[in-house]
């Protein structure tokens, strides 16, 4: 409802600046814009365009029924009209497949994940290279060094500041450090963050090579490739899960294919409370 009404005020704006015959002469030029403009401002924005709408103010300017307008006058197409298996979605996605699964923050979780439910490891890799950098040199310029849980790990980290990812992420350090001692041994080590490279046997990037990515102890962790299997099996505890998740952090462990060491900046797949 919130967007619905900036759009509104947007179009109001845009009326005003638009001349001064609107209101003295009614001819067919006229009839014709208020047309256009009513369908424009009827049209519902997809649920999944207004969560990415809220999750990314600084890069997202607008959304109408199929289009998303960034502020600096791309326009990405939402939704391209295919229907795609699940290993299609993942290889060619668009943002409509992207948002096309809820992640269930928290400790009430469908438990293990259904086959195939894996909200986030679908991604539409154009948007992510916009804001974060589209090669290794773009995203390097955009790295901090950051001391990852000092006390507990210490390992200096590199991760993006774009969206304020560095700063996020210090914050889920000093809560993480927080943590009575038997949470510290999947803590202690870090599997890395930023690493310009594709997600294993595929053509995708991971989102390490945003640096908007962070694994913990991969000695605590499984990782459906691993495992050489997708039964699921889990140790990380849910009390460091929910820390990262209060940061916009969603976690590979509520993944169908299980990746439970890794987090990644995904705040469109967290903000349902926001925006519902
Ligand atoms: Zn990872």
């Amino acid at each position: 409802m919130f967007v619905f009404l900036v759009i509104l005020n947007f179009q109001c704006a845009e009326n005003s600046g638009d001349g001064s015959t609107h209101e003295v002469v009614h001819d067919s030029t006229d009839v014709v814009m208020e047309v256009t403009e009513v369908v424009h401002v009827n049209t519902e924005i997809p649920q999944g365009l207004r969560r990415l709408l809220a999750a990314y103010p600084e890069f997202l300017d607008s959304a109408d029924g199929n289009n998303l307008y960034w502020k600096d006058g791309t326009v990405m197409v939402y939704d391209d009209g295919y229907d795609k298996t699940h290993e299609e979605k993942l290889n060619n996605p668009d943002l409509e497949d992207m948002m096309s699964q809820e992640y269930i923050p928290g400790v009430d979780w469908d438990s293990p994940p259904p086959e195939d439910f894996e909200p986030g490891r679908i991604r539409f890799e154009p948007f992510f290279k916009k804001m974060y950098g589209a090669s290794s040199d773009q995203v390097n310029e955009n790295l901090v060094s950051l001391k990852w849980i000092p006390g507990i790990c210490g390992t200096t980290v590199k991760v993006n500041t774009v969206n304020g990812v560095a700063e996020k992420l210090n914050k889920i350090s000093e809560e993480l450090s927080q943590l009575p001692a038997e949470f510290h041994k999947y803590l202690a080590r870090t599997g890395g963050t930023f690493n310009w490279r594709n997600i294993a046997g595929t053509n995708r990037l991971s989102t390490h090579a945003f640096g908007t990515a962070i694994d913990i102890n991969t000695e605590y962790s499984d990782y459906w490739k691993w495992n050489n299997s997708t039964q699921y099996r889990n140790k990380i505890p849910i009390e460091i899960v929910v820390i990262f998740e209060k940061y916009g952090f969603i976690w590979g462990g509520k993944w169908f294919h299980y990746d439970t060491m890794h987090f990644e900046y995904r705040p469109e797949l967290l903000n349902q409370a926001e925006e519902e």
